[in-house]
């Protein structure tokens, strides 16, 4: 027995839900939402750690098309956001279309009849028209070969897979990593635990969040429409304003730069903590981090930053190059996603058998980071190349969700699949990588944006303007319309 659909759509975080939404709006009724875990909300699903919580607004941090006013906080955090997220499932009544626990095995393109065919974990296979794949950038732990993990003793896991059964007061704690996850749970953990040792492997800079709770007054004049699309928009333009530090050398780099320097010299007065701190690349390379807790808990008398480098972890904790063993009872790792892949070992094949991973043998890419040479109607939300340093991702992906509508309305009326055509791809990610160049995630760092060889596959070269403009109307001459029966 198979489903047959309009669109599956693979995973159900905040894309996949989104997608749903302006599907049914749309007046598409015909799909499924295909997600591997038990429960909706992907990276709002997973990431349960202490201090969990969204660096970008929560006015900004929600979909425009999506009535949700009310928020506790200017930064909301995780219980918050998946409470939302719930809201909207259940508002929409969704849930009869999103199979939890089904893992898509294989995805394959039958070009005679014009249909994906999407092999599953449990029950039904699926035969969709169009796959939206909605798998996200962020949900695959890496511990970046970090020797001897499974010799340790004591408990450890992964920020994203927090274990909430150990009680981590008196314990001594090590978090291994500094970025965005870290820099939320650190102090938290620093609240309760006996002792923690941050192990720092590079630096970042960090900025002020200016976080607080809304005033019930506020929440009340919020709900009204007029009220939040103004803070809304307020939120979205100064962001849109940071561009300029994703840019190598320009004027809005130095502010930037000088604003994490006023930070860090206000909340650490030791000269030579200060000093470990301080990055010696520019500004927008690795994640800005915006916090305002996270460097008074590195002062904590309880607090201690490791910057020497790790050499592995042994039964009783974690060895550093100098020979010394950091002995600990817990172990949090907080060491980031595998993001070069995009998923593509998933066994998904286009036109002729193509495979996707042959297909991005050198790296991931796309058109306009949504549609994939050899691959028709297969459409990628948070795709390639989609990822920014500057605004929120919840704006991308609106302007993926028109450009797929598009694309669908196009395919009804032909008759057909689109392909987009090689020319258009290669065209558009020469001049990419070209633009990418001067970008700040071109400069002297490591980051999850690109390769060891330093290509960028994970973000783009512009503003949310820039790509709202990119991807408003999509282009008929960019696809071979493949006809379907
Ligand atoms: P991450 O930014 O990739 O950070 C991983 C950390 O682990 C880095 O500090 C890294 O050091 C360190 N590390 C990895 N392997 C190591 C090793 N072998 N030895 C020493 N240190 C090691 O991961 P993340 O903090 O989970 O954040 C990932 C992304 O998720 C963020 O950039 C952001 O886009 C998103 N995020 C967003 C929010 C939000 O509020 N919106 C919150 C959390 C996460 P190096 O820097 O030297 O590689």
């Amino acid at each position: 027995m198979t489903q047959r659909v309009e669109v599956a759509v693979l995973g159900a975080g905040l894309g996949g839900l989104g997608m749903a939404e302006r599907l049914l709006q749309s007046g598409e009724e015909s799909f499924v939402l295909l997600e591997k875990a038990g429960d909706w909300g992907g990276t709002w699903r997973d990431n349960t750690y202490p201090g969990a919580s969204c660096d970008v607004q929560s006015h900004l941090y929600w979909f425009s098309f999506d009535e949700q006013p009310d928020w506790s906080r200017v930064f909301a955090f995780q219980p918050e956001i998946k409470a939302h997220i719930d809201r909207l499932v259940n508002r929409l009544g969704l849930a009869p279309r999103i199979r939890l626990n089904t893992e898509v095995t294989a995805a394959h393109w039958d070009e005679a009849e014009g249909v994906w065919r999407i092999a599953v974990s449990e029950g039904e296979d699926v035969v969709a028209r169009a796959l939206v794949t909605a798998w996200g950038q962020l949900n695959r732990p890496t511990f970046r070969d970090i020797a001897g993990r499974e010799t340790f003793r004591g408990e450890s896991w992964h920020s994203a897979r927090w274990n909430h059964d150990v009680d981590l007061r008196g314990k001594r704690v090590a978090c291994i990593g500094n970025g965005a996850s870290a820099a939320q749970l650190i102090p938290e953990v620093a609240e309760v635990a006996g002792e923690l040792l941050v192990f720092q492997r590079t630096p970042n800079y960090v900025v002020p969040r200016e976080d607080r709770p809304y005033d019930p007054e506020e929440r009340a004049r919020y709900r009204q429409r007029e009220f939040l699309q103004e803070s809304r928009d307020g939120f979205y333009w100064e962001h849109e304003g940071w561009m300029g530090a994703m840019k190598q050398g320009t004027d809005v780099a130095a502010e930037f730069t000088a604003a994490a320097r006023a930070h860090l010299e206000a909340q650490v007065p030791d000269e030579e903590l200060r000093a470990k701190l301080w990055p010696d690349y520019p500004i927008g390379c690795k994640r800005i981090i915006i916090a305002d807790t996270f460097y008074p808990a590195l002062v904590r008398d309880n607090v201690q930053l490791v910057t020497e480098k790790l050499e592995g972890v042994e039964p009783e904790g974690v060895r550093t190059a100098d020979g010394v063993l950091h002995e600990v009872d817990v172990i949090v790792y907080a060491t980031g996603f595998e993001t070069l892949s995009f998923n593509c070992a998933l066994d998904v094949r286009g036109r002729d058998g193509l495979q996707l991973a042959e297909a991005w043998r050198d790296g991931p890419q796309a058109y306009l980071g949504i549609t994939v040479t050899g691959f028709p109607n297969l459409f990628m939300l948070y795709g390639p190349n989609t990822n920014l340093g500057h605004n929120s991702i919840i704006a991308m992906l609106e302007c993926q969700f028109e450009y797929v509508l598009q694309g669908l309305a196009v395919g009804k009326e032909k008759g057909a699949a689109l392909a987009v055509r090689a020319e258009a791809q290669d065209a558009y990610n020469a001049e990419l990588q070209r633009e990418l160049r001067d970008s700040s995630f071109a400069g002297s760092c490591n980051s999850w944006y690109k390769t060891a060889d330093g290509r960028i596959t994970n973000n783009w070269k512009g503003s949310v303007e820039d790509y709202r403009a990119a991807t408003r109307e999509l282009d008929v001459a960019d696809y071979d319309l493949v006809p379907t029966p």
